[in-house]
């Protein structure tokens, strides 16, 4: 190492609460945050990512410290900053936390970048060369068009997926959900040759695009992710993948094609509930457009293309009361869909959700920061409307205990396999099926007051 370079600490931390997410493999997420970062950064820095996702922080010297968080993950990011102010090096927070919060982060830390980095880093890195750290630095939305692809050579070696963003924003407005607050209500798209060459660059054979919807909503962006599956079709880049998108790929059954001709073995969509009082209460309209009526053939749609369903439920919509979570928790064991991600509602810092739940006086978890490590989408940490915490929880911790059951995995496994055709995505969903249960059964709900 050049010791006339400066050193560059980008650290990702772990939620110490909920050490569930580290137990698979399978189920880490490459900080693809950090990955932009460091490519943001200019060459004559010497660039480290410390990952707790792999193994527990150990302090290493440094010259500027960087650390991303969620809201789950604050806390641990709070700790480790400490450590390194007492020696007097500056750390800087991004990420989608301290974004909706940057005045409690200025207490933690010396530097917030609020939103996203391409404009502001630079800026950030001369000021600190210069010796002029500011508090805040913000810059807007960036244009996506000349985006840098990450720096994956810097991520641990045992992701087991490489992760790739090819767009950023939603146009809708879930009331759950940061994406319009953090990344805006403007679909923006990566260059698609950008974006398979860096998928190329990556030695994975394994691919996780974490757009939050890989197709988004106008003939654009349908186009654009064509580009990008035709693009890897062409040069024959033999990766398998999964996504998030949302219910209107059924609209689009050209795009199902060239998705699994270029690899696509799992969708994750948001299902949310089965039924219309929920979806309204969640401003969810993409489905409520579509139809609960329509699920089923949906489903179906996907699988005649071979590819597995991933459905997000959330258990404790204002209109959710025990009884419907048990039509919820049957609906799940009774439909096609193969795997399935049940959440409690979790009121994150920045959303409508969040505002109301608050105005409302609906929060039992408001110790903060502190009480951040509960907001991981486990918990209970407000008060429902139509049923108490407690029912919450135990009704969460009755469906992970059905859903996840080995006898229910098994089932659902030989029935992907049926409804797809295809072993290797039924091998998928199996895994991730083995994913949730670790999450799900490991440490159950709780409910605070
Ligand atoms: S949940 Fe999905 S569709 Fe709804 S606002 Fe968030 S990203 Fe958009």
């Amino acid at each position: 190492m050049n010791k006339t370079q400066p050193r560059l600490l980008l650290i990702n931390p772990a939620n110490s609460y909920r050490k569930g997410y580290l137990l698979r493999r399978e189920s880490k997420q490459a900080p693809l945050g950090l990955g932009i970062v460091a490519s943001l950064t200019p060459p004559g820095w010497n660039i480290k990512i410390l990952d707790e996702n792999f193994r527990e922080f150990r302090y290493r010297d440094a010259d500027l410290v960087g650390i991303t968080a969620v809201t789950a993950s604050v806390n641990r990011a709070y700790e480790i900053a400490a450590l390194y102010r007492e020696k007097g090096i500056p750390v800087v927070l991004g990420g989608i936390h301290a974004s909706s919060m940057p005045e409690e982060a200025l207490r933690y830390v010396d530097s917030v970048v609020i939103g996203e980095a391409e404009g502001s880093w630079p800026k950030l890195l001369e000021d600190f060369e210069n010796g002029r750290l500011r508090q805040i630095y913000t810059s807007g939305l960036s244009d996506l068009k000349n985006a840098l692809p990450a720096r994956h050579d810097l991520f641990h070696p045992g992701y087991y997926f490489a992760s790739i963003q090819t767009s950023r924003g939603c146009p809708m407005d879930c009331e759950f959900c940061s994406v319009p607050s953090f990344n805006g209500n403007k679909y923006r798209l990566r260059d698609p040759k950008s974006v398979v060459d860096e998928i190329a660059s990556v030695p994975h054979s394994l691919l996780y695009f974490v757009d939050d919807n890989l197709i988004g909503y106008n003939k654009n962006a349908e186009d654009h992710a064509a580009a990008i599956f035709e693009g890897m079709i062409r040069r024959n880049l033999k990766k398998e993948w999964f996504a998030q998108t949302s219910l209107n790929i059924i609209e689009k059954p050209e795009l199902l094609k060239l998705a699994r001709k270029s690899g696509c073995r799992m969708l994750l969509i948001g299902i949310e509930a089965e039924n219309d009082e929920a979806l309204k209460d969640s401003n969810k309209k993409v489905n409520l457009r579509l139809g609960v009526d329509n699920y089923k053939k949906a489903f179906r749609m996907i699988h005649r293309h071979g590819i597995a369903v991933l459905g997000a439920f959330i258990y404790g919509m204002d209109s959710d009361t025990p009884e419907a979570l048990e039509n919820r928790t049957r609906y799940i064991l009774s439909s096609s869909v193969d795997v399935t991600q049940a959440s409690v509602m979790t009121p994150l810092p920045g959303t409508r959700l969040f505002e109301k739940i608050k105005q409302e006086g609906r929060l039992l978890c408001r110790d903060f920061p502190k009480d951040w490590q509960h907001f991981h989408f486990s918990d209970v940490v407000f008060n429902p409307c139509r049923m108490t915490p407690k029912e919450l929880a135990e009704s969460t911790n009755r469906a992970y205990r059905e859903i996840c059951s080995m006898s229910t995995l098994r089932k659902k496994f030989i029935r992907t396999w049926w409804n797809t055709r295809s072993l290797r995505s039924a091998v998928w969903a199996w895994n991730s099926n083995l994913n949730y249960r670790s999450v799900g059964l490991e440490k159950p709900s709780e409910y605070r007051y």
